[in-house]
């Protein structure tokens, strides 16, 4: 007799293991499956997100800031130090235990909330059992009414630049290098590349960044691509647009990458070439035969608007079904599903969902872009205001960038909000919460904005929309 659960969740990342708390929070007997393993080699719930992903890049992100204002900001504020250095193993020791701390604390937050653990990979056979297979080659049978699928993402490989994790560098090996690179080639100018193409570049590394198509960041409103793009430029980090990846060749402990923009054929020779290219759902091994789930052509799970797959009792949430490939997307997935296993209202809201680039300056939008309204033939009307009119942005240095709010030309109410400058991966939440409650321009422009905070350029955005910012000429 295998043993049953009410709730079994496949993936012990950020989707998982929100799904898997959820569930037991609710009186559900749950369990979760998970392979990850951390850098000592032992088992480490927490996904890509806390191993690899969010939250050590982040780490790392501050890390490379502070080292970077030190040779280049400090001085403005009348602070100068001798002799600066940097020490790339202290630097990702920190990082490390950081990644500890919170691998290690899903793990307690799984034993207060009495979910049980399995280590190996989970894969789901007909009549809702699911194989969970440990590193050792041991088989075992559990069984649940429902099963939650959060198997997460992978990074996508060249088939001409392989990953070794030494000069080829995925994800993961861009954040346990142990020196600078004195050249730094990046694949990719997305949100990994640029990110982590940053933080190298802040540490002195030169970096060079190919990006296949024409725009650079094309997900995101022109305006901050413009001011984004400038900024980059100033700090160094030199990104070729249109340009066409054909080769990457090891050569004596380097690597040779050919490539092909508007001015023909290039060749360009770097220490480490990080290939950044997007990820695919990782679904691979996870679906036994007869379950009667489905995968689209690219590969992830078919679910509806609820992460239902269609067969009764599975369900899938996170990178590995449709939608954008953001951890909190997959945390309210993962929790709304477990909501509506326990027979309550569980919901997403995908049209305010966020977006961030922890890039300097940071980049942060919800909602739509004027393109997209364009295409739509949606009437718009927009407000923008820049942080170099902020006097706490002054204060700080930090002048770059703005903060643009669009609104339905007639009815006023908020439809998207984009920005770039200091601050702004947590400005975005008052956007959100806005645009939640169907907000207008007008409410944003009423509400009081604490004085001097970096959260009056989202006041002067919405007031500037009906122009009448303060602080600019409208
Ligand atoms: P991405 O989709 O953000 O960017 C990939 C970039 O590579 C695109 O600009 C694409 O045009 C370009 N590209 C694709 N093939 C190419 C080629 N052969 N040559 C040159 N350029 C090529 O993907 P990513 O940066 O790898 O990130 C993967 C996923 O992880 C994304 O979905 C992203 O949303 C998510 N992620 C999010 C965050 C965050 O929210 N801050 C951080 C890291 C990753």
């Amino acid at each position: 007799m295998s043993d049953q659960y009410d709730v079994i969740v496949i993936g012990g990342g950020p989707a998982g293991y929100h799904a898997a708390i959820r569930a037991a929070q609710l009186g559900l007997k749950t369990a979760c499956i998970d392979a990850g393993l951390g850098k000592d080699g032992k088992a480490a719930l927490g996904g890509t997100c806390l191993r690899v992903g969010c939250i050590p890049s982040k780490a790392l992100l501050d890390s490379s800031k502070q080292f970077h204002n030190l040779l280049h900001s400090f001085g403005d504020h009348g602070i100068s130090v001798g002799n600066a250095k940097i020490d790339v193993k202290a630097m990702v020791a920190r990082k490390d235990k950081i990644v500890r701390q919170f691998t290690g604390g899903v793990a307690l937050l799984f034993k207060g909330n009495k979910i049980t653990s399995y280590f190996g990979t989970g894969k789901l056979l007909k009549g809702r059992q699911v194989e969970v297979s440990a590193a050792d080659g041991t088989k075992q049978t559990i069984a649940a009414t429902n099963v939650i699928i959060a198997t997460g993402s992978a990074p996508i490989e060249l088939p001409f630049a392989k990953f070794d994790n030494k000069l080829i560098l995925d994800n993961a090996g861009a954040l346990d290098v142990d020196a600078v690179p004195k050249r730094l080639g990046v694949i990719g100018a997305g949100v990994i590349g640029l990110e982590l193409g940053s933080v190298w570049r802040r540490l002195g590394a030169e970096v060079t960044v190919l990006e296949a198509l024409p725009d650079f960041l094309g997900i995101a409103d022109r305006d901050v691509a413009k001011v984004a793009a400038r900024e980059f430029a100033k700090q160094g980090l030199a990104i070729k647009l249109g340009a066409k990846v054909s080769k990457a060749e090891i050569k004596g402990g380097t690597v040779e990458v050919t490539f092909a923009d508007a001015k023909g054929e290039q060749k360009i020779v770097v220490d480490k070439l990080l290939v950044a290219v997007g990820r695919r759902a990782f679904t691979e091994g996870v679906l036994g035969d007869g379950t009667g789930v489905k995968v689209d052509a690219r590969g992830r799970i078919d679910v509806d608007d609820h992460c239902w797959t269609g067969v009764e009792g599975v369900w899938a949430v996170g990178d590995c079904v449709r939608g954008a490939m953001l951890a909190h997307k997959g945390f309210e997935e993962g929790m709304a599903v477990a909501e509506l296993i326990a027979g309550k209202a569980g919901h997403v809201n995908y049209d305010t969902i966020p977006w961030v680039i922890y890039t300097e300056p940071e980049i942060a939008w919800a909602g739509k872009t004027e393109e997209e309204l364009k295409a739509a033939g949606i009437p718009y009307k927009t407000g923008s205001f820049p942080f170099a009119a902020v006097g706490r942005a002054v204060a700080m240095n930090e002048t770059a960038g703005q903060v643009k709010v669009i609104a339905h030309a007639e009815t006023d109410r908020i439809l998207g909000v984009h920005m770039v400058g200091p601050g702004v991966s947590e400005l975005i939440a008052e956007a959100v919460v806005a645009m939640e409650f169907h907000g207008s321009a007008e409410d944003l422009a009423r509400i009081v904005h604490a004085h001097p905070t970096l959260s009056e350029a989202v006041h002067e955005a919405a007031l500037s929309v009906d122009k009448r910012a303060i602080h600019k000429a409208n």
